[in-house]
């Protein structure tokens, strides 16, 4: 049933992609930090610091069933009215409508954030809402959010033109679109390592760590797979949005692309 290395089917991706998630949730974290060697943390911090969440936001965190970028959102916006709270006025009326919807086509993961929100004391905030839902259909009304961030989540998705034009659909004028994902190495030297450690590290510590090696092996080929730096701004400013641009991290490991509805 090996599927690393080969071409797949449409029909089938959708579903194999939910296959691998329930597979890897549980042993979702400590991956993330093996694989990244930690830095995910950081790539995330940068995605949600571009973000500038404020007080009264409406966010959507699409394929955000750990959490991740979500609790950084809130984090952010409860440590500006904490700022605002010891200086001047502070509204209350936006705080209380501050919401930041995650959504994810998994339930398995989305299980992962709502146990880690219960963890974090964020069990009952009313802010955050855990949703199941597929990127290419979003059940969220038309220019209705003022973010939108992916992480992690748009290499999975089956048609990334469709993911795109419903990110474009559900914000709003002025509503910025994020997108943190593994990208293109294009530096010469670190390519090499970094093939090798893509290949042959990253499958081996997915056999020992959480007992599936062709997972892992699936998630490489789906890096290798997925359009270059370039290519995907252009297929973001293709879905409508305006002043595309996008950062690299790590020498193009991770990339951040970003883009307005104006
Ligand atoms: N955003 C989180 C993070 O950065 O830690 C999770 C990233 S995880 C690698 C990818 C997520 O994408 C999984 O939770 C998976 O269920 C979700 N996903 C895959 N295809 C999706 C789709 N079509 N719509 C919504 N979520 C999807």
């Amino acid at each position: 049933t090996s599927f690393g290395f080969k071409e797949v089917p449409e029909e089938e991706k959708s579903r194999m992609v939910g296959d691998v998630f329930s597979s890897v949730a549980s042993k979702y974290d400590i991956m993330n930090d093996i694989m990244s060697v930690g830095l995910h943390r950081l790539w995330k911090d940068r995605l949600v610091s571009k973000l500038s969440p404020f007080p009264g936001m409406q966010h959507l965190d699409v394929a955000g069933g750990t959490g991740d970028i979500a609790f950084r959102v809130l984090e952010a916006i409860h440590s500006l009215e904490r700022q605002r709270i010891s200086g001047v006025a502070v509204d209350e009326d936006a705080e209380d409508e501050t919401r930041v919807f995650i959504c994810d086509i998994n339930p398995a993961m989305l299980d992962v954030g709502r146990r880690r929100a219960i963890a974090k004391g964020l069990g009952e905030a009313r802010s955050l809402i855990w949703m199941e839902g597929d990127a290419e259909a979003l059940k969220f009304e038309d220019a209705s959010m003022d973010g939108y961030t992916i992480a992690f989540g748009i290499r999975n998705v089956t048609h990334i033109e469709k993911a795109l034009s419903e990110a474009y659909r559900v914000l709003r004028r002025g509503g910025r679109f994020l997108c943190l994902e593994l990208s293109h190495v294009d530096i010469p030297g670190f390519r090499d390592l970094y093939d090798f450690y893509s290949f042959s590290v990253i499958p081996s510590v997915g056999e020992i760590v959480a007992g599936d090696r062709e997972s892992y092996q699936y998630l490489v080929e789906s890096i290798r797979k997925f359009p270059s730096q370039e290519k995907f701004a252009t297929m973001i400013k293709e879905a409508g949005f305006e002043k595309v641009e996008y950062e690299n991290l790590a020498g193009g490991v991770v990339a951040i692309h970003s883009g307005f509805k104006l």
